[in-house]
């Protein structure tokens, strides 16, 4: 496989290697690098990614999710020209119409949420959420989960994807730092939990119900392993009970297992959610949204409660949370997410029967040649999980899938044209259809003939 793919990309391997002139490690996130060079792309049309060799993929990582429409939909560039001609600047710096239109949307469909604030990333969009969670409730520890990502700042930056050497007992996660850099005061102020252990997870909240603001979770865990509905509820109560706050953060479900995200599916109301990347259209964007008391902490009372960086004259706390944003509700940027959101309104039920089929079609190869695969996830999201195990719970079961059959199954499908990041989750849009999955089924019956 190493040799076929030497002989398809050999640009890839040019450009890469000047990259690391420019970037450290070549590239501008590290879950970008790649053994022995990532493959650079050079253009998306649909469903297809073309590299810089010339060489076309059927597009399954759809920038981590954020692509519900494909590359190049018309619907998002119509919105994007419409919107720059018609008002002629990409940006207001004030308030502006698309800011309460796109806000109505997302509130009918996520009717947890009575107001909202857009920030410009889902890092940006949880940092808020929780910085509201601390202003409402005046305590300043908050609990995640083991496995679950919510961005790349230090308080959540903790047992994301903990080796289960260092990662503690599994009823009472230790707070494992994920990067150099993280200050280890955030070990005692973020608790960490086991995922889908109602039992443990109420014993360590009773104990430290008076420090913790908020329960912060992916309900499906990096998008694809889901709460098991029984411990949603529960979650839920015990949240309610102790008074702590739940915030769903659904960057990446969503819009993606269903218009009404998870919080539709488990039929759970959370106090606060997160939203991001599909909403953007490709760009970026985020969203708060949840209890009108809780978004209240953010609103100006008077005019002394507006800070202005510039003629700061106090450093005592003002009694109003601070949230801001230069770019904050981008006029262009809710031109193309609602834009999104229409087709989608359209075309949603489209994009789950078509995952359904991969799937199913999956399941039936994988079975033919006798190996042990799930695939587990909801809506437009799966991940391909080759194990004996019954269920896939948390980060701990996961860990112990067959990792390296799937590395190896990925760098084969590469060479046949099919696009994923190694060991990660598939995602489908709009514009994947019958020949997408057709292609890709027999992409990996040829992979899957050639593992070794
Ligand atoms: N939360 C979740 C659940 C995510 O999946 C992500 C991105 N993968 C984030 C937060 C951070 O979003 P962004 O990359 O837009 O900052």
């Amino acid at each position: 496989a190493l040799s076929e793919f030497l002989r398809r990309t050999p640009k890839s391997k040019e450009f890469s290697a000047a990259a690391k002139h420019v970037m450290p490690g070549g590239v501008t996130a590290n879950i970008k690098a790649f053994d022995p060079y990532p493959v650079i792309m050079d253009k998306g049309a649909g469903a297809q990614l073309y590299d810089i060799d010339g060489n076309q993929y059927v597009d399954y990582l759809l920038s981590y999710g954020a692509l519900m429409l494909g590359h190049g939909h018309p619907a998002i560039t119509n919105a994007i020209q419409s919107q720059m001609e018609a008002n002629g600047t990409v940006l207001f710096g004030t308030p502006h119409r698309l800011e309460v239109e796109m806000g109505r949307k997302i509130m009918q469909h996520y009717p947890s949420m009575e107001k909202v604030r857009y920030t410009n990333s889902g890092t940006e969009a949880t940092l808020l959420a929780i910085r509201m969670a601390h202003a409402y409730s005046g305590k300043h520890k908050i609990a995640k989960f083991e496995g679950h990502y919510h961005g790349g700042y230090d308080q959540v930056l903790l047992s994301v994807n903990p080796s289960l050497d260092n990662a503690g007992p599994a009823t009472e996660p230790a707070s494992v730092i994920e990067s150099k850099g993280v200050d280890p005061y955030h070990q005692q102020h973020t608790v960490v939990l086991p995922f889908n252990d109602l039992d443990a997870t109420a014993e360590i909240l009773r104990k430290k119900k008076d420090d913790i603001a908020a329960v912060i979770l992916e309900p499906i865990q990096s998008g694809f392993i889901p709460a098991d509905q029984s411990f949603m509820k529960g979650l839920r109560e015990v949240t309610e009970e102790l008074g702590i706050l739940l915030i769903f953060d659904e960057v990446k479900t969503g819009f993606r297992v269903g218009l009404g995200g998870a919080q539709a599916v488990y039929g759970t109301t959370p106090d606060l959610t997160t939203l991001g990347k599909v909403i953007g259209g490709g760009f970026p964007v985020g969203i708060v949204g949840g209890k009108q008391d809780v978004l209240m902490t953010s609103a100006p009372t008077s005019n002394s409660d507006v800070f202005d960086s510039s003629h700061s004259k106090s450093s005592q706390a003002k009694d109003v949370l601070f949230h801001s944003g230069t770019y904050n509700g981008h006029p262009t940027i809710l031109a193309a997410g609602l834009a999104t959101i229409n087709v989608l309104e359209q075309e949603m039920d489209h994009v789950v029967t078509m995952t359904n089929k991969l799937k199913k079609g999956l399941s039936e190869l994988f079975g033919k040649h006798g190996i042990s695969m799930q695939t587990i996830g909801l809506g437009s999201i799966f991940n391909v999980v080759i194990t004996d195990k019954e269920t896939i719970g948390n980060h701990r079961d996961f860990q112990q899938a067959n990792f390296s059959m799937r590395k190896e199954l990925d760098f084969l499908l590469l060479n046949e044209g099919i696009y994923t990041k190694p060991l990660n989750r598939y995602s489908l849009s709009t514009v994947h259809g019958e020949k997408e999955i057709q292609d890709t089924l027999a992409a990996y019956e040829q992979a899957l003939s050639k593992l070794t």
